[in-house]
């Protein structure tokens, strides 16, 4: 994901993003992962990221396509949460996605450990970086 998909990514995000009660229009407080509760009556409501872990915490990781089918989630939305990082594929998964450099699976981010090394070649990036996913325990099958 370059800079501008990164940047289209984040404004789409944040337009489909709850903003007010949908029951009393009040304000909304978040209250972690991906939910938000009412000051006013505390009706929760939930953002792209709130439904997209919640069908992955019950169903474990589907293709983006049967995810964005059964949430609502545009695919492109729940794509580029999983290469910001910001949705974890559970290990053991049948599916997870691939390092953009060498292709093997990891959880989220966008290269694996060992790519960000072979490139930093400082062990203490890799820990900073937050390109950097993790790949999965047991590998099982590939996208
Ligand atoms: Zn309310
Ligand atoms: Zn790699």
């Amino acid at each position: 994901m370059d800079k501008k998909e990164q940047e289209k990514f984040v404004k789409e995000f944040i337009e489909r993003k709850p903003t007010r009660c949908s029951k009393c229009r009040g304000r909304l407080r978040y209250i972690g992962a991906g939910r938000y509760e009412c000051f006013d009556c505390g009706h929760e409501e939930i953002d792209d990221f709130g439904k997209v872990k919640e069908f992955i915490d019950e169903n474990g990781a589907c293709p983006a396509i049967i995810i964005s089918e059964c949430t609502g989630v545009p695919e492109e939305i729940i794509n580029g949460m999983l290469r910001q990082g910001r949705l974890e594929i559970p290990d053991g998964s049948t599916m997870y996605i691939t390092c953009e450099k060498c292709g093997c699976s990891i959880r989220y981010g966008r290269f694996c450990p060992d790519c960000i090394r072979n490139r930093t070649n400082t062990l203490k990036n890799v820990f900073f970086n937050p390109e950097v996913g993790e790949k999965p325990q047991h590998q099982l099958l590939l996208i």
